[in-house]
């Protein structure tokens, strides 16, 4: 089977690897789609982020969807042609933090094309994975295999809005309009929040905002007047998600979050300085939200019955064989939003 190995920056190759055993409980998925990530990006623009760094080659993605073609002993809940979206969320189930249901924070998680471990957790981004009965989810009949493939980054921002609390009549300010931004506003309306506003630098990102239902989307590089205007009376959000990772995004969020709001911070950016001054005299709750687990059925189940639409935000789909230029696609915001490699 083909798959897509990142050795180091900008060093990606196709190469031939074998299918791995089936073993009991395991299914044999033939992966169809995989999107491209941010932490995918990151490992082959810079060959990994902050300290994480790839030191062995490591078949990346983590965003797969595919149709079953073999059974392992005692596989009973899925069948051969089933198609799945498999949640990459692999815990242990046996750690401290597993047993408290927060297996996000797995002490010896196994999440597809990490590098954060040594020996590398090898991704998903192949011909054939085998995949454990229960990270696989059936898709609804009538939903395309691409939106399926959708799950795992949408699973990121419903974690987030769990992060965040009720957004049931909240006024929501979501701050860079990527994949993830776009899913937060998605995720954020399925919660009932009442408003919602976004916020990018570039006119084709906030168009797509715009399309999967923000109600006022503003670009902050020409008219960051339009934001500042919501800083009156103390502020005006009562919930900041913060997915860009830049340092200006979230100073300009805590000008204009009403006291008492709570800022969720989606972005990677490194280090950035806060002004305390107005964390402290607002009395603003600061949260860090990472990755998802039950999150992922749930982001399968929305996208199934129709609840959400996330295909304004597919922009291409690339033959694996095209790897590469998929990647610099995906890298290029002036054209992409979510790029996927078809297998
Ligand atoms: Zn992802
Ligand atoms: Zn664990």
């Amino acid at each position: 089977m083909k798959a897509v190995v990142i050795h180091a920056a900008k060093d990606l190759r196709i190469e031939e690897r074998e299918v791995e055993a089936l073993g009991p409980g395991q299914v044999e998925v033939a992966i169809e789609v995989g999107g491209i990530c941010g932490s995918d990006l990151h490992y082959y623009n810079h060959g990994g982020f902050g300290t994480v760094r790839i030191r062995e080659p490591m078949i990346l993605g983590h965003e797969v969807a595919g149709t079953i073609k073999a059974l392992g002993e005692g596989v009973s809940s899925l069948a051969i042609g089933d198609r799945v979206a498999v949640s990459p969320s692999r815990p242990c189930n046996a750690c401290d933090y597993c047993l408290k249901g927060q297996q996000n924070h797995c002490l010896n998680m196994r999440f597809y094309g990490s590098a954060m471990p040594m020996p590398h957790i090898q991704g998903a981004f192949r011909q054939r994975l085998v995949a454990e009965q229960w990270q696989c989810h059936r898709v609804a009949d009538g939903v395309s295999i691409n939106e399926a493939a959708m799950a795992e980054p949408f699973a990121v921002t419903l974690h987030a809005v769990a992060r965040a609390g009720s957004l049931t009549d909240k006024r929501v300010l979501v701050t860079g309009c990527g994949p993830i931004g776009a899913l937060a506003i998605i995720a954020a309306r399925a919660h009932g929040a009442r408003e919602i506003v976004a916020t990018d630098v570039m006119a084709a990102v906030l168009a797509k905002a715009l399309a999967v239902g923000a109600d006022r989307v503003i670009d902050v590089a020409s008219n960051p007047e339009e934001l500042s205007a919501y800083s009156a009376n103390k502020g005006y959000f009562d919930v900041q998600f913060e997915a860009s990772g830049n340092e200006r995004a979230l100073r300009s969020g805590l000008d204009v979050l009403r006291p008492r709001s709570t800022v969720v911070q989606l972005g990677l950016g490194g280090d950035v300085s806060i002004p305390q001054n107005l964390v402290v005299a607002k009395e603003i709750e600061m949260k860090g939200t990472f990755r998802f687990h039950e999150e992922f059925s749930l982001a399968v189940d929305l996208i199934g019955t129709r609840r959400v639409d996330l295909k304004p935000l597919l922009t291409g789909i690339f033959p694996v064989e095209n790897a590469v230029d998929a990647f610099e696609a995906a890298g290029d915001r002036t054209r992409s939003m979510k790029v996927q490699l078809a297998f």
